[in-house]
């Protein structure tokens, strides 16, 4: 090769080459370039092969030359890297813009089921009267459910409780009663409880749920009246539903409780004009209470007379489906969130 031939070449490389440069905007583009112009096994690099090939005292300037044909793609190759890094980050910089004026995202939020909800209010009420919470075991014994409670074997009350039993002697408790006898037990008089958990009949349509909850209140002391029990459940009945809700008590029967009463109060669907949930009397029933049974203080060791008290009982699904208007009692345990998600 003529020196004048290489020296062609090597400035026709240098054009090539920044042109190419020119017009790369990626730097892996560029690295790849470089690679092929400057590397190991590069263009230059073979070019320069042929420099043995000229006369001798060509060769320092042609060499010269080379230099400085591979230090101007360096620089070039170098400052088209920056340009192309900035235009990178520009561009990562746009695309991961916040737009703070947006409107947040909403987080989904838990919530208490409606009959937690109910549940916790109905307890908050009387625990403002002084009542406290007691609990008991939901596993029971037939003693506590029944016997204790004026229910022997035999009672025709039994029937009225569906119950799931493991045994002729242990069951599921079908009421939260139970956990009256236990406190008496356990404690003295004066006792101001209230009871609320889950309870167990074998029982399901519209109105029944195999499992449902209960409130139950029990006060003794010495000189408790029926006035003072009326007093207690007037306060829980204006606080729940309404300063302007009508109540009446009917009598009724309950073995554990002597007098019985059930206690109604004004429909709150149709304000006591009469509509279908109230069957068109204008009254709706949502708890039995009673005066505590003689035979109930014996099975505990209370001597009558001296001592007195009260018990009361509600349902709270019945409880909660007067407050929300709902009509079918499963509809709190299907899980629906479209339903649950209403509270
Ligand atoms: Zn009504």
């Amino acid at each position: 090769m003529s020196p004048h031939e290489l020296e062609e070449r090597l400035l026709a490389l240098e054009r090539e080459a920044a042109e190419a440069i020119q017009g790369e905007e990626e730097v892996s583009g560029l690295e790849a370039l470089r690679v092929k112009y400057l590397g190991r096994k590069g263009l230059l690099t073979q070019l320069l092969r042929s420099l043995k090939e000229v006369p001798q005292q060509e060769r320092p300037r042609l060499g010269q030359l080379a230099n400085s044909v591979k230090a101007s793609l360096e620089k070039r190759l170098e400052e088209a890297k920056e340009r192309a890094l900035l235009r990178e980050r520009e561009r990562a910089l746009r695309s991961e813009t916040v737009d703070v004026t947006l409107p947040g995202a909403p987080l989904p939020r838990g919530r208490f089921h409606p009959i937690s909800q109910v549940m916790d209010e109905i307890v908050e009420i009387f625990t403002s009267m002084g009542f406290q919470v007691a609990e008991g075991p939901e596993v029971e014994w037939d003693y506590y459910n029944f016997e204790a409670l004026n229910i022997p074997k035999d009672h025709p009350a039994r029937d009225m409780h569906d119950t799931f039993y493991f045994s002729s002697e242990m069951l599921l408790r079908t009421h939260t009663s139970p956990v009256q006898v236990r406190v008496m037990q356990r404690q003295r008089p004066p006792i101001q409880v209230i009871s609320p958990g889950v309870v167990y009949r074998r029982d399901s349509d519209i109105s029944h749920t195999p499992m449902f909850h209960q409130v139950e209140g029990l006060l003794v002391d010495e000189g408790v009246s029926f006035s003072h029990l009326k007093g207690t459940l007037g306060f829980f009945v204006k606080e729940f539903f309404g300063r302007g809700t009508e109540m009446r008590f009917r009598p009724s029967f309950f073995p554990f409780t002597e007098p019985s009463a059930e206690v109604d109060i004004g429909c709150v669907i149709c304000g006591g004009r009469g509509c279908s949930v109230c069957g068109g009397t204008g009254w709706l029933e949502i708890l039995g209470c009673g005066m505590v049974h003689p035979e109930v203080f014996r099975a505990v060791g209370y001597e009558f007379g001296r001592l007195t008290g009260f018990a009361f009982g509600m349902g709270v699904e019945r409880i909660a489906m007067l407050r929300y208007g709902i009509n079918d009692i499963r509809l709190f345990f299907q899980n629906d969130l479209r339903f649950l998600e209403q509270f």
